[in-house]
């Protein structure tokens, strides 16, 4: 699908953004347009504008691909409970559209007496958001499974696993299509404005045009605050902006000792420089931390260093020569380095008072675990609150 300069578009459900996010959305949408007997109509109601030339090039495709088990979110936020559900949900969903996917695993360790405690404070709170299968392995437990860690402690989490996101993206976009929606890549929405009780998006690119529509879901990601530039909320106020975080990576050039990935203690604004592993056994390390005014994916000469420094705590005999610069992601956070960790905000009218709008913001991790149950829950709420 492309547009034609300068058309006047009509649809009924515009969502901006491409990636994990968008396309989850957009796929239960149409799921339950279709559900309402909407298949098969000539002119889709439901279209997904992205403004790069793919879907799912930015976060999305600069992640750790974990499927995490949910056990670090406050008990009862967005976060702990779309995330274990997320992780139900996508581990069904990959079994049944043969998504390459692992269940292999993962190990916290603690590589001082002092991180022993906060294992424990970590099992505790997954025991409140429902994951009951943490397993605590002392010393002697932990040596006799990994023999080449080095740590005092660690917890076992199960049902933590892998997935090969883009392969998740390519069918939930399959999903999307099939049932009558509406990708249109290359085309950044550059201008929201109410027209009504709907929406007029102007939209750049290559065919600059406008699209009016019922109902707007914004899951622009790190952009989803500079979209609304512009526009006021009910209560007088504009939508703010988002803070960046940037998480770099390395790769390990060779195999490592580990089936399972490897997680220190979570440290401020991520989880620590941990190791990860992809579909076909290569290992990564990372993400870091560093606070950055704008999202930018270049990775420090620094980097090696930092990162020796931080594995050999964990696995001593890590040969840094074998560490090669791969790639960074941008968080987008909704608090800066000094405030506090926030949930996922997920803002409908109810909240901003702005007709059919819904900003799904600071989609950090876990999101793209979260992915389907997060989708489910904004068809939901657009459903209640749509007018
Ligand atoms: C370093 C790092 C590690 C992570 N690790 C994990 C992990 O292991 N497990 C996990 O569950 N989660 C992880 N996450 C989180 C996960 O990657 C994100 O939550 C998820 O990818 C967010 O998807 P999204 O669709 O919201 O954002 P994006 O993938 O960024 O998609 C937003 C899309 O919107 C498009 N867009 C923006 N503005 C416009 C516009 N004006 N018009 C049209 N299109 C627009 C962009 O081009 C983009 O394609 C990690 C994140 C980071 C940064």
């Amino acid at each position: 699908m492309s547009f034609q300069n300068h058309e006047i578009y009509q649809a009924d459900t515009v969502v901006i953004g491409a990636g994990v996010i968008g396309l989850a959305v957009a796929a239960a949408l149409a799921g339950k347009q279709a559900a309402g007997g909407y298949v098969g109509r000539e002119r889709p109601d439901i279209w997904l504008l992205e403004k790069e030339s793919l879907i799912g090039s930015i976060t999305s495709s600069r992640n750790s691909e974990v499927i995490h088990a949910g056990i670090y979110y406050p008990q009862g936020s967005l976060k702990a409970r779309l995330c274990v559900q997320g992780k139900h949900r996508l581990y069904e969903f990959c079994k049944q559209h043969d998504v390459p996917h692992r269940r292999c695993g993962k190990v916290i360790v603690a590589t001082q007496p002092c991180d022993e405690e906060k294992l424990a404070g970590i099992q505790a709170r997954a025991r409140l958001n429902g994951v009951c299968d943490l397993e605590f392995l002392d010393r002697g437990a932990l040596q006799q499974s990994e023999p080449d860690l080095k740590a005092v402690a660690g917890l076992s989490s199960p049902s933590t696993g892998i997935v090969d996101s883009h392969a998740l993206m390519q069918v939930l976009l399959a999903k999307f299509e099939a049932l009558g929606g509406n990708l249109v890549l290359n085309t950044p929405v550059q201008r929201l404005a109410q027209s009504g009780r709907g929406w007029s998006l102007s939209l750049g690119g290559v065919h600059p045009c406008r699209l009016q529509c019922r109902q707007v879901i914004n899951c622009a990601g790190l952009d989803a605050r500079k979209l609304l530039q512009g526009l006021t909320r009910a209560d007088g106020h504009d939508f703010g902006s988002l803070h960046y975080a940037k998480g770099c990576y390395m790769a390990y050039q060779g195999r490592v000792p580990f089936k399972r990935l490897v997680y220190p203690v979570p440290e401020p604004g991520g989880l620590g420089i941990h190791l990860t592993l992809d579909m076909g056994g290569q290992a990564r390390f990372g993400p870091d931390v560093q606070w950055i005014e704008q999202p930018e994916y270049s990775l420090p000469d620094t980097l090696g260093e930092k990162f020796f420094q931080a594995i050999r705590q964990y696995w001593p005999t890590v040969d840094p020569e074998r560490l090669v610069p791969a790639y960074a992601g941008v968080r987008p956070k909704v608090n800066g380095e000094h405030g506090s960790s926030a949930d996922f905000q997920v803002e409908g009218p109810s909240i901003h008072g702005l007709a059919n709008l819904f900003n799904l913001i600071g989609i950090e991790s876990p999101g793209l675990t979260s992915s389907l149950a997060l989708a489910d829950y904004v068809c939901s709420l657009a459903e209640e609150e749509s007018a």
